[in-house]
């Protein structure tokens, strides 16, 4: 594997404010549109180009898109999948987040399969979007695009929507409560992007919010780090949880590069939940270095401390340890090298090489172990009301 070439840092990872939350909820700026016109969403993304398959291009879901893009250059391009002045990592390093919050490319969605989970949820539905506008120094999304991975949105909607339908159907009810959902099928909506974000160029996720609104035997999830106030308009009906993934503050100033501050994720969660969401969170990824039990203890206090009890009565969370990938190590090196001085510690982690033959990194057994009752004791004591649905 190529080392990546070291050079002067040409994007400063940093954390700007996106908002004060109190400027958000509901925010409708004086045009009649939603947050996703306001300046503040366009900080986020801001599409300069698009790159899109005819098919995309031509699909009423593409033509609406484009629609909201006047004067937006757009390349064609045979598939969405290799685009090489946007994929892989040499030469993109120093464009990074610009690639990801100026480029947007279009797709159609060609296989349309669901996947058993068991864990965060029963099925992973096939997702209508790859990649993401953020920037999370740890992210795993874009490990088959190269890192430097804007937003893919697939314009198929209606056949995602249509297949997600019949495979709930197919099930029937759920009959064994299990640490998904007691009563429902839960159906993962956003395993390889952020639904918050996807939100701001297009109606994907308020189609699959709404499609499962009438499916009374299952529940849409996905998690984000993006609190998108339009997301309160949806009307999910409770069938839709939102996971806002939560970490100490220090851990995300750090890691999660171009995201809602941690404080804003916490502080929507009574908005979400008001507005027909179930809230749940997860406490992702699991950072161990230096102070992370102190910091945990202060994130649990601070949930304890501004949740709701409506909120909190609730609740369930989900503990995922960091994982972490060489490749994602050596790409970082290049233009975030702090954030390996706390991913990257070799003594404390094992390998393990993936099916793909990328070359993965996960805390070892013990240091796993030891660390999840640790956090367990932490919940008990800060935030006794805590679910925990299961830790990974
Ligand atoms: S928000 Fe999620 S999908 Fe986006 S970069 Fe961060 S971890 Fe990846």
């Amino acid at each position: 594997m190529n080392q990546l070439p070291a050079g002067p840092s040409p994007e400063k990872p940093e954390q700007p404010a996106l908002f004060d939350w109190g400027d958000t909820v509901p925010a409708t700026p004086p045009d009649g549109g939603g947050f996703r016109d306001s300046p503040r969403a366009r900080r986020m993304l801001d599409v300069r180009e698009v790159y899109a398959e005819p098919a995309a291009l031509a699909s009423p879901r593409g033509q609406q898109i484009l629609a909201r893009l006047p004067g937006v250059p757009v390349t064609e391009v045979p598939g969405h999948w290799r685009i090489p002045s946007l994929h892989g990592n040499d030469g993109n390093i120093a464009r990074w987040t610009r690639i990801k919050s100026e480029i947007l490319v279009l797709g159609v969605k060609q296989t349309l399969t669901t996947r058993p989970n068991g864990r965060s949820a029963d099925w992973i539905a096939p997702g209508a979007s790859n990649g993401c506008a953020m920037a999370c120094a740890y992210c795993y999304v874009p490990r088959r695009k190269g890192y430097a991975n804007p937003i893919t949105l697939f314009t198929n909607i209606e056949a995602i929507v249509t297949h997600v339908r019949r495979h709930v159907w197919a099930q029937g009810r759920k009959r064994e409560p299990n640490q998904c959902d007691p009563h429902s099928w839960v159906y993962d909506i956003g395993e390889n992007g952020d639904c918050s974000v996807d939100a701001l160029i297009c109606d994907n996720t308020a189609d699959l919010i709404t499609a499962f609104r009438a499916l009374p035997t299952a529940k849409a999830s996905f998690a984000t780090k993006f609190v998108n106030p339009d997301l309160l308009t949806l009307d999910p009906q409770g069938r839709t949880r939102v996971r806002f993934s939560v970490m100490p503050t220090n851990d995300s100033r750090l890691l999660d590069i171009r995201t809602s501050p941690v404080a804003d994720r916490i502080a929507a969660a009574a908005d979400f939940l008001d507005a027909g969401y179930e809230v749940h969170f997860n406490l992702s990824p699991v950072v161990l270095r230096p102070g992370w039990q102190r910091d945990w203890a202060d994130l649990l206090v601070h949930l304890d401390d501004v949740l709701p009890h409506r909120v909190k009565e609730q609740s369930a969370a989900e503990i995922i340890m960091l994982t972490h990938n060489q490749q994602l190590h050596e790409v970082n090196l290049g233009w975030h090298p702090k954030a390996e001085d706390v991913l990257w510690q070799p003594a404390a982690q094992e390998t393990k090489r993936s099916e793909n033959g990328a070359l993965n990194v996960r805390y070892a057994r013990e240091v796993k172990h030891e660390a999840l009752a640790r956090l367990q004791e932490l919940i008990a004591a800060h935030a006794p009301w805590l679910r925990i649905r299961y830790a990974f």
